[in-house]
């Protein structure tokens, strides 16, 4: 029997360098092991704290189906859907929220974290904090178990929304019967990728990253503004690559001239104008595949919906099946429902 792996991505924003190095090469990785994948793009989520933007919310749906096609997702070899498509996910939304203490959601660290990062949106202290918010580990175990999913790629810093998971799982399998699978984590190796900016985090509203829709004329203007050496005054100061940006994004995409960039930089032989130059010539040659593959898709916007159709209708079937147990098992099986 195959392992269920179940991944989400919010729909906020196209993706940048940072999902396609981090997640993205290891769901391409993933769904060509032997695995049943469910890469869940979580619209309702995302409303969690776009709530009153659904439009921006909407758009990056297809949005993101085009970055990830584009990217090496394969449709063929996994089940890429809409959290909303999927009402079960809800249903069993509502139904776990009972088995949940308020106490217990403000204790989760990945929550309580992100609640001070949303001052904007949720107060100085988190006042304003929207029950839906603060729920929104209960949603995502309802991601989770709706599909049965076994193994979960997180990174450290979700682990405890794999443990709220664990324990709703507990809960409800002991007070009603062995019903629920219990998922694991699977700690991927997913680097954290660095801003343009040498921030230890490239983010979509950070305005430090690279997008994988850039223009020609974005790359050069991003490329051009990206931290150097700060050691480095004139062209022929010799320099230490490991400070720089410029060469941190030389080696993330595989420069193959990488040895020489390093020993010119550390030697003073090399100008820091012509090293962006020549890494933005190389980050345009990376991202041509990538942004050729994508005008496909968006001169066929059919192929992008027949991808969330297809996944979701194949995703809808499993949770349905979950949705029948869970019924049974809390004793809300009214009908026979065949
Ligand atoms: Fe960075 Fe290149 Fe300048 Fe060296 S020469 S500091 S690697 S931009």
């Amino acid at each position: 029997m195959k392992k269920t792996i179940l991944t989400g991505i919010r729909p906020t924003g196209n993706l940048h360098l940072g999902h396609y190095f981090g997640a993205g090469q290891n769901w391409i990785k993933l769904q060509n092991e032997d695995y049943d994948f469910y890469l869940e793009i979580a619209d309702i989520q995302a409303l969690t704290d776009n709530f009153d933007n659904p439009a921006k919310v909407r758009h990056n749906v297809r949005e993101i189906v085009m970055d990830m096609v584009a990217m090496g997702v394969d449709p063929n070899k996994l089940h890429l859907f809409v959290q909303s498509m999927v009402p079960e996910i809800a249903e069993l939304t509502v139904i776990y929220s009972n088995l949940v203490t308020m106490a217990r959601l403000y204790r989760n660290p990945t929550v309580k974290t992100e609640i001070a990062q949303k001052k904007a949106l949720f107060g100085n202290s988190g006042e304003s904090v929207t029950y839906g918010f603060v729920g929104y580990p209960v949603s995502q175990a309802a991601d989770i178990t709706a599909f049965e999913g076994q193994l979960i790629p997180v990174g450290e810093d979700q682990l405890p929304l794999i443990e709220q998971c664990r324990e709703i799982v507990h809960k409800f399998n002991t007070i009603y019967g062995q019903t629920l699978v219990m998922p694991e984590p699977l700690l991927s190796e997913t680097p954290r990728i660095k801003g343009l900016d040498g921030a230890e985090k490239m983010g979509k509203s950070l305005g430090n990253g690279i997008f994988l829709v850039d223009s020609e004329e974005t790359v050069k203007e991003k490329i051009m503004s990206a931290v150097t050496d700060p050691d480095k005054i004139h062209k022929d100061d010799p320099a230490n690559p490991e400070k720089c940006m410029v060469y941190y994004y030389h080696k993330l995409i595989k420069n193959k001239n990488i040895n020489t960039v390093c020993e010119e930089c550390k030697a003073g032989k090399r100008g820091c104008v012509a090293c962006k130059k020549e890494l933005i010539e190389k980050m345009i040659e990376f991202l041509k595949p990538i942004q050729e593959k994508r005008k496909e898709l968006e001169e066929n916007p059919q192929i992008v919906d027949d991808i969330l159709i297809q996944g979701t209708e194949k995703s809808i079937k499993k949770a349905k099946e979950t949705m029948k147990k869970v019924r049974k098992s809390i004793k809300i099986d009214y009908f026979n429902e065949e």
